[in-house]
């Protein structure tokens, strides 16, 4: 399904997509309060039917929440496969791909697939990054290749098998919502990945960087959205584009949020979602993607 979504665009700058081989979770910690995917899952369930969407959620105090209930999609995992120009895919933004009930049989599915699909860019965003660490840095090659030949994938001169683990084409990423879960940025340097990346949405408190920006090569910064968005200081975003800058990693802002704020109090008129970036502060306006260095 096609994304708005913008560090998710494609190379050529259209739009990317997201991809949902599976669907469901539960919350981690506070950046799940009011999760998106969450929403959408009710929302694609009780509006549109949609029974892949069923049963995920328990409505509780505060809104819609996933209850825990895991669910794989056989059809979905063959998309990337059919598709032909090259994407970019968001894997997983209606769960949580490396939640611990998804089957081990599975993962290595899901895998094999951004493993053969060399045309594609796969961004993997967990908020269990020790499942990832452990999952790629044994690699998993032989369970892979069976799931591979379960799903019929033939391999195109010069990539996998051939290739070495990490690959060029799956991008590895963590959530941090405030400096406390900075230790999921530790399991994610342990992950082998040419490009590692940190998602600092929806951001509740400042994050000091200093002495864990090694290894990251990108942050993506952005204010919560939605029912219920809690505040967003203007200043956090400043201090972590200052130290990016200063550290040479690429930094991204996605958006302000729907309750932005400075120090002096609540401010802007910056569109839904605070995402309209022709009205924010000059220095905010910052966009930048990594770069994969040349093998
Ligand atoms: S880990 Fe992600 S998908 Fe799962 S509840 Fe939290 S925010 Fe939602």
């Amino acid at each position: 399904m096609t994304t708005k979504i913008q560090w998710a665009q494609n190379e050529d700058g259209s739009k990317g997509e997201t991809w949902n081989p599976v669907v469901g979770c539960d919350p981690v910690s506070p950046g799940c309060k009011n999760c998106y995917a969450a929403r959408q899952s009710a929302r694609l369930f009780k509006q549109y039917g949609q029974v892949k969407y069923k049963g995920l959620i328990s409505p509780r105090a505060g809104g819609d929440h996933f209850n825990g209930t895991i669910r794989t999609d056989d059809a979905w995992l063959q998309l990337p496969l059919r598709r032909r120009k090259g994407t970019t895919y968001f894997t997983c933004s209606m769960s949580d791909l490396h939640h611990e009930r998804v089957p081990a049989s599975f993962l290595h599915k899901v895998y094999a697939v951004m493993a053969h699909c060399q045309r594609h860019r796969f961004f993997v965003l967990t908020k269990r990054p020790q499942g990832m660490r452990d999952y790629i840095r044994p690699f998993y090659q032989g369970s892979m290749m069976k799931a591979a030949d379960a799903l019929g994938l033939r391999w195109e001169p010069g990539t996998f098998p051939s290739k070495q683990w990490p690959m060029s084409n799956i991008w590895a990423g963590t959530s941090v919502e405030s400096q406390e879960y900075m230790p999921r940025v530790d399991r994610l340097r342990e992950t082998p990945a040419v490009i590692r990346f940190v998602s600092q949405e929806p951001q509740l408190r400042e994050v000091d960087w200093t002495g864990h920006l090694e290894g990251i090569d990108w942050v993506i910064i952005g204010g919560e959205s939605g029912p219920g968005a809690r505040p967003f200081f203007l200043e956090w975003a400043s201090k972590t584009i200052e130290q990016c800058q200063d550290a040479g990693v690429s930094v991204f802002v996605k958006q302000l949020g729907d309750n932005p704020m400075t120090h002096r109090g609540r401010v802007g008129h910056f569109g839904p979602k605070g995402k309209d970036i022709d009205a924010w502060p000059a220095e905010l306006r910052v966009r930048d993607m990594p770069r994969v260095a040349a093998a």
